[in-house]
């Protein structure tokens, strides 16, 4: 395959750069994360033992502390757990692994951007099903009809990038009888796990449904958990051969290391889910007061139940195009934010009025953002 175009995070980072805009596009904090995990990894780089390459599974601490956290949190107990370079790793070395050329891929679309990317790269295709806005609710009968002969696995990610959809208990039920009808692969991207913000609302990893959890690859990273997306520190677990796929592949595309870090992330996850616990309460007030700002300039505010984001519609100030509108915002408001087209099969559908806001910045951040699109929109 030729090299996929730059991604569109890397390409409005440079122009939030380039102009002195405020960054709402790429999603990062703005603030480090908890110095307790800090500590621990300069702990790490000073011990004078934990420098050197890692085993290739990852430090034993990191295992160990991913599998009590997946039996503590959600009664699962995997038979294997593989360390990555971040969530990302993971996921590619998931579908180099497990999928061969022709194989059929069922997404969500929109979709994260990497999937696209890496299905290409393994010579296989994805078959995606629509999330609808306002709801971003999922039709189990659209996803039927996405199966064919040729799927063998399903990728799910909720909560959901971009939309910030936490998909309930009966569309994830829905999906896991179709998995077993059809006896696919489930790969679930979880980075978002701990950042539900609905108070109603629960992440429910598809490998504790019935039957899921003998077919089920759970992925996850410190990266949005801990607010340290630059450690790229990122796990997969689940059945010994959907892990061990994900081994083979990742020993030829990093091998191991980060190693320092992979002992903070051991700590990180020892401290248990008090961390993410005070992250998803911040996250909350910062989403409402992205969310009252936006709706105040004028666009219609879609609700975002997790993850760093909140979609809104430009419709309603006049601007249909919101690529168009992303380039110009730099430079006419001095906000940056990105365009849901670039995450869907059909950018000029149902989506195409609709920018994604990332809230995971400090407050006067937020306030000053929405200071300048209230007064470009006025
Ligand atoms: N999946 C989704 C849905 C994401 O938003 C991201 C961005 N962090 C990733 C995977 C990548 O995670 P990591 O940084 O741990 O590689
Ligand atoms: N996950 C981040 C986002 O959706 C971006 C990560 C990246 O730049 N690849 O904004």
């Amino acid at each position: 395959m030729s090299a996929p175009a730059t991604t569109i995070f890397t390409v409005m980072t440079a122009l939030a750069e380039e102009t002195g805009a405020i960054n709402l596009g790429q999603g990062f904090p703005d603030e480090d994360g908890p110095s307790l995990v800090v500590e621990a990894a300069v702990a790490a780089l000073r011990s004078g033992t934990q420098n050197q390459y890692a085993p290739l599974g990852g430090v034993a601490p990191l295992r160990a502390a991913v599998l009590d956290h997946q039996r503590r949190r959600y009664g699962l107990e995997p038979e294997d757990v593989q360390v990555t370079f971040g969530a990302t790793e993971a996921l590619a070395s998931a579908l180099l692994g497990l999928l061969s050329p022709g194989d059929e891929v069922v997404v969500l679309d929109p979709v994260y951007d990497s999937y696209p990317a890496i299905a290409a790269m393994a010579g296989a295709t994805l078959r995606r099903v629509a999330l609808h806005p306002p709801d971003w609710r999922l039709d189990p009968e659209e996803v039927r009809a996405a199966i064919g002969p040729r799927t063998r696995m399903l990728l799910l990610n909720s909560p959901h990038n971009p939309t910030g959809r936490v998909l309930d208990r009966a569309e994830l039920e829905a999906i896991a009888a179709l998995c077993v009808e059809y006896d696919l692969i489930a790969v679930t991207d979880e980075v978002y796990e701990h950042l539900v913000l609905d108070t109603d609302r629960e992440h429910i990893p598809l490998a504790t449904l019935p039957g899921m959890e003998q077919r089920t690859l759970t992925i996850s990273s410190v990266g949005k958990t801990y607010s340290l997306t630059g450690w790229k520190i990122g796990w997969a677990s689940g059945p010994a051969e959907l892990v061990g796929a994900v081994r083979s592949v990742k020993q030829f595309l990093s091998f191991a290391g980060g190693t320092p870090l992979q002992h903070a992330a051991a700590a990180a996850l020892g401290a248990g889910d008090g961390l993410p616990g005070e992250l998803a309460v911040a996250l909350r007030g910062k989403r409402d007061r992205l969310s009252a700002g936006l709706t105040a300039a004028g666009f219609a505010v879609l609700p975002s139940q997790g993850t760093y984001f909140v979609c809104a519609d430009a419709d309603p100030l006049g601007h249909p195009d919101a690529e168009a509108l992303c380039l110009r915002l730099p430079h006419e408001a001095g906000v940056v934010a990105i365009p849901i087209s670039a995450f869907v099969s059909d950018p000029a559908g149902e989506t195409r009025s609709l920018l994604r806001f990332a809230f995971c910045k400090r407050e006067s951040v937020l306030d000053e953002a929405v200071q300048r699109l209230v007064a470009w929109a006025g």
